[in-house]
């Protein structure tokens, strides 16, 4: 039987990090634990008719948690609990909890919508949680309805100051559509004015075939803010980050642009996910590259699975430009996917 080592794996011990075939040393592993959510933004999901994953096949708490005891083992540093919105699946905090005190994750952090997140900040603060992401596009109520199709803006907001009160990193994600005006960009923008927070603005970038938009909108970004925030200075950016971040005279906080693509990272690129129905993808353009939950349903050892794992990592491509092509349209990633 495999013996999990003590965390976090030392250097020079029998288990070396997780290192792909360019020399990328991998510390961050994205898990989604559901592909469920209780909003139904307009850019992410229709609003009838989602097919959801049955919960036979997503991964159990138990499967996750014996993956993320072998990725701590080959040295994954960073955790971050996403969705659909991770606080959809019953037992989420409870898993959190034992992520940190019984797996000893040292760096865990949460994306969320902030729907139902209120209600869970003080056991997150006592974890303690090492940040939330919180998506938000707009703090205009109808806005917010027309955006999410659902009147939840209230809740969100409780779980923002809620947040900022217990002291917890707070980075706000904003994807910025044809439709967001300057003046909305502005409000948000004042939320990192006001407090000690990273409003970070996402650009919806449309996929291949949408090149014009993309353009367009790429055009507009960094310029708007420029006008609207005078004295925006870039700082350095930190390896593996995928948000350019900016200061502002004046603001307690920072402003940032998370690139829609990601792809200026690659060389850089840190990350590997799990998707809720239990596939690895060593790039946020592959289809998947190991399917986790058939090779845990039919008796993998943890041997083999470190194998397993090392061995995509040891064909992993350059860039995702060539992931895509290699992998096609189907891969093209959605925008949650990307600001979570
Ligand atoms: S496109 Fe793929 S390789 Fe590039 S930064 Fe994103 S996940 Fe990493």
């Amino acid at each position: 039987m495999y013996e999990h080592p003590k965390h976090p794996a030392a250097p020079g011990s029998d288990t070396p990090q997780l290192i792909d075939n360019h020399g990328r040393i991998i510390t961050y592993l994205r898990l989604a634990i559901t592909d469920r959510c209780n909003l139904r933004c307009s850019y992410c999901m229709p609003e009838q008719g989602v097919e959801t994953v049955s919960h036979g096949e997503t991964l159990s708490y138990e499967e996750l948690e014996r993956l993320v005891r072998l990725f701590l083992d080959m040295g994954i540093e960073k955790i971050r609990i996403t969705g659909g919105e991770p606080f959809v699946r019953r037992g989420c905090m409870d898993f959190l909890e034992r992520l940190k005190h019984d797996l000893g994750v040292t760096q865990l952090v949460i994306t969320t919508n902030g729907v139902e997140t209120a209600r869970y900040l003080k056991r997150l603060k006592a974890l303690p949680i090492s940040g939330i992401n919180l998506s938000l596009d707009t703090l205009d109520r109808e806005r917010f309805k027309t955006i999410t199709r659902r009147d939840r803006l209230a809740d969100v907001l409780e779980t923002l100051y809620g947040a900022l009160e217990l002291g917890i990193l707070l980075k706000v994600n904003s994807v910025v559509s044809e439709e967001t005006s300057d003046a909305e960009i502005y409000r948000l923008g004042e939320l990192a004015r006001d407090n000690g927070l990273s409003m970070r603005f996402i650009e919806k970038m449309p996929f291949s075939g949408e090149k014009m938009e993309k353009r367009r909108i790429d055009y507009g970004l960094a310029e708007r803010l420029a006008n609207l925030f005078p004295g925006l200075e870039p700082t350095q950016t930190k390896n593996g980050s995928t948000a350019k971040e900016f200061t502002v005279p004046g603001f307690r906080g920072s402003l940032g642009i998370i690139e829609g693509s990601s792809r200026r990272f690659c060389s850089t690129c840190n990350r590997v996910r799990i998707t809720p129905q239990g596939m690895l993808k060593v790039c946020l353009y592959d289809n998947g590259v190991l399917d986790f939950k058939d090779l845990i349903r039919t008796g993998i050892s943890d041997e083999e699975l470190l194998k397993k794992i090392r061995s995509c990592l040891n064909k992993r491509f350059a860039d995702g430009h060539q992931t895509e092509s290699a992998n096609g349209r189907a891969a093209q990633p959605s925008m949650a996917s990307i600001g979570g």
